[in-house]
This record gives structure tokens, C-alpha cells and sequence, in this order.
């Protein structure tokens, strides 16, 4: 079934509105959501969901909404999956006030943004825009980030949603939904009721360039390394003080290049110090290890524990302690465990007439750490680009090729039960 031919897509409208609404989550809250206003958009959702006719649709106290379109099909054995996306954005850009503008027909030009016009969107720096001439490119105005990440999935599975509940000839299984707050601070599926979603399949609509999947994120550690020194009065110190500020501050500058966020790309692991605090008696660096292959997060660790040794070897009277957390884990080794789960996926990218192509993600998804939980959870492409700044842009088209992805497949599950 061509499904462009039958649908008329909203999932731009829905987008415009869902940008509008600040859901910033804040890394700095204990509480969940961190932020009460991600309700805001929460609520919202909850209303159009059952003014569409999904009546089970609600948000729980900790912000997230659930829902089920029930199965329409004759077949009793169709795997029940769920869609997800995360409603916060990133805390590292305003997301107050976003001012949505739509750029139609692209042609290939310079973008410039009308709040700030040093921020221009160029091709040469924005390579994905080569496949989008013709296209309606949607940015904020200059001084926000626009918040594709993630509302243009969820305004794709919203829209999706709405097909599935208007066209009975579009065959499924139970479809559950399920948005989540913090994403962007680590704690999306803190709260997540597995139980009650009772999945067989996952997919976040989280990733960037149409047609694209990801079945592999990063495995990643938290590692606190803290310097103990030894304090003088400074007006007597010679010989004697052994300053934690500066043993921190040489084993920082030991860092190699090689193992750096910014001196490595594509399956490459680094170690990476995020936060630095202290005094003269103890400091404090806060380190992210990250890497592909799980067992090599080990030998990253090992290396900024020798960096710190040999340091410390000039410091007879310091030492240091390491506390090693781990983060989430890549989620290749499950998802091979259920293989149709990444191959309909495929399928549902072709059938939506892309090519579909299987990647890595540098990071995390709420995806990798639901398929530790027991829902196994590939990232689909969203269309996002640039996220977490204020050049961040997504096309109109590469939404509804979003869309139909979703579609095609629910369609698939049911066929292939
Ligand atoms: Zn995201």
C-alpha cells in the first residue's frame, strides 16, 4: 500500500505547536520531571490524544504519558510494540520563547536567522542540507534552540497515531506510546513502568538523517577521580604544600588527544572530564568514559588512572581515589538477540521509499537503556540535525517520512505475525 497517497499529513502543525512550549529539563533537579513545565507539553498531549480517540492516553505523576491504540486486526499473535519519544530538551540552549520559522523551497542558500544575524545556517557547515533542496526547512530564530530534538518525533508519532486511529484499512497489532521526560539528562526511563507498557519491541523516533536507523550506542561509565593533597599557610608553605588544584590541573593536561572527544570520531572511545572542582587540600574531576565496546570502557579508565599515578609519583604526601559508576550499556548485544526487531525496522524505511541504512550512535538513547530493562529498542530517524544549539533545523518532508516509517511499521508486525 503507497501510504502517502491515502494520509494527509498534520505532523507540521503538531510540530509548530509542541516547539512553542518549554520543556528545558535542568541536570541541577532531584525531582521528576526536573522541571514541572515538561508537564505542560505532557498535558497537552494527553488532550489531543483523546480528542483523537485514544482513550487510555494519561500522564502520571512523574511526567510520563502513556497510551494504547488497540489492535484492529483478525490475528490474535501480533507482538504488541511502542513508539517513544522524549519531551524535554537540552539544558545546554535556551529553549524559552522558540519562534519556529519555516524556510520553504529550499534552494541552497544561506539561512539566516532573524533574532541573531550572526547565527546563518550554511551547507558547507550543515552538509545533511544537500538532500534537501526543494524542501521546507524549519529553524528557530537566533537565540534558541528550535527543540526538534526530540518534538519532531514526537509530533511524528502523534500524527501517527491519528492515521492509525482514521484509517481502519491500515492493519495493526496493539500499539502502546509512551513519551518521556530528562531525556537530555540522562534520567528518561528512570521512572518507565516496563510492566505496564508490557512490549514485546521498541523504537525511540530519535535519530537524525532520513532513512537512517541506529541499533548500537555507546556503553558508557561515570568515573570520579579525587586529588588528596596536603595544605600549608601559604606564607610558609615551601617544601611542604602539595596543591590538589594543580596535581588536577597537570593530569587534565595529560589527557591524550587520541582519547578526546574532540580527537576522535566514528567507532572510537574516549574519556572526557566534565566537571573540575576543589581546593588546595582535595579537588575533584568528574570524567565520562565512553566506548563501543563495553570491555574497552576497562583500558579507558586504567589510562586516566595511570596518568593520575605518574603524577602523583612528584606528590609523596597526596593520593587519589577512583569511583567508577556505570552509565548504560550499548545495545547491540540484545537487540541481536531479536533480530526481526532492527529487519522490520529496514523494511519500514524502504517501504517509505528511502534507503535505509544501519548506523551507530556516539551517545545514548533512552533506547539503550530500555533494552536492559526488557524492551529491546532501536533509534529511528526523527529528521533532527544540529541539535542543541540555536542552528538546529529539521525538514517538513523528512517528517513525514517519518510518519510513514511509523506506519509501515505497524503494518509489518501485523503482516509477518
Ligand atoms: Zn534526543
Amino acid at each position: 500500500m503507497t501510504l502517502n497517497a491515502i494520509l494527509s499529513f498534520n505532523v507540521t502543525d503538531r510540530f509548530l505547536r509542541y516547539v512553542t512550549i518549554d520543556t528545558q529539563s535542568d541536570p541541577e533537579s532531584d525531582s521528576c520531571p526536573s522541571t514541572a513545565k515538561q508537564k505542560n507539553l505532557g498535558n497537552l498531549l494527553v488532550k489531543e490524544l483523546l480528542a483523537i480517540g485514544v482513550a487510555d492516553a494519561h500522564i502520571d505523576e512523574y511526567g510520563y504519558v502513556y497510551a494504547t491504540i488497540p489492535a484492529n486486526t483478525n490475528k490474535a499473535n501480533v507482538p504488541v510494540i511502542c513508539f517513544c519519544s522524549h519531551m524535554d530538551t537540552s539544558p545546554d540552549c535556551s529553549g524559552e520563547n522558540v519562534k519556529p520559522i519555516i524556510h520553504k523551497n529550499y534552494q541552497g542558500q544561506d539561512l539566516v536567522l532573524p533574532d541573531d544575524a550572526t547565527q546563518i545556517l550554511k551547507m558547507s557547515e550543515h552538509p545533511d542540507l544537500k538532500n534537501q533542496i526543494g524542501n521546507d526547512i524549519i529553524t528557530a530564530s537566533g537565540t534558541t534552540l528550535l527543540g526538534a530534538d526530540n518534538k519532531a518525533g514526537v509530533a511524528e508519532i502523534m500524527d501517527a497515531c491519528y492515521h492509525l486511529i482514521n484509517h481502519p484499512e491500515i492493519k495493526h497489532g496493539d500499539i502502546r506510546i509512551l513519551f518521556t521526560p530528562d531525556e537530555e539528562i540522562g534520567r528518561g526511563v528512570d521512572k518507565v513502568d516496563i510492566k505496564k507498557l508490557g512490549a514485546y519491541a521498541g523504537y525511540t523516533i530519535d535519530g537524525e538523517s532520513a532513512g537512517n536507523m541506529e541499533n548500537e550506542t555507546f556503553s558508557a561509565d561515570g568515573l570520579k577521580l579525587i586529588i588528596h593533597g596536603l595544605s600549608a599557610h601559604p606564607g610558609f608553605a615551601k617544601g611542604k604544600m602539595e596543591s590538589a588544584i594543580k596535581i588536577a590541573g597537570e593530569i587534565v593536561a595529560k589527557l591524550p588527544l587520541n582519547l578526546s572527544p574532540e580527537g576522535t570520531s566514528g567507532m572510537q572511545g574516549f574519556v572526557h572530564p566534565v566537571g573540575i572542582s576543589g581546593h588546595v587540600e582535595e579537588a575533584t574531576i568528574d570524567f565520562i568514559i565512553r566506548d563501543f565496546d563495553e570491555r574497552k570502557l576497562k583500558e579507558h579508565e586504567r589510562v586516566i588512572r595511570d596518568i593520575a599515578d605518574e603524577v602523583l609519583k612528584k606528590y609523596p604526601n597526596s593520593s587519589r581515589t577512583i569511583d567508577i559508576k556505570p552509565q548504560y550499556r550499548n545495545m547491540k548485544g540484545v537487540l541481536e538477540k531479536h533480530p526481526q526487531i532492527v529487519e522490520y525496522g529496514m523494511d519500514a524505511i524502504k517501504r517509505a521509499g528511502m534507503d535505509a541504512k544501519l548506523c551507530s550512535i556516539r551517545g545514548g538513547t533512552d533506547g539503550s537503556r530500555l533494552s536492559f530493562m526488557g524492551l529491546p529498542c532501536p533509534n529511528i530517524f526523527a529528521g533532527e540535525h544540529a541539535f542543541h544549539g540555536k542552528q538546529e533545523w529539521v525538514s517538513v518532508q523528512d517528517m513525514q517520512k517519518a510518519v510513514e516509517t511509523i506506519l509501515h511499521l505497524c503494518m509489518i508486525w501485523e503482516e509477518k505475525a
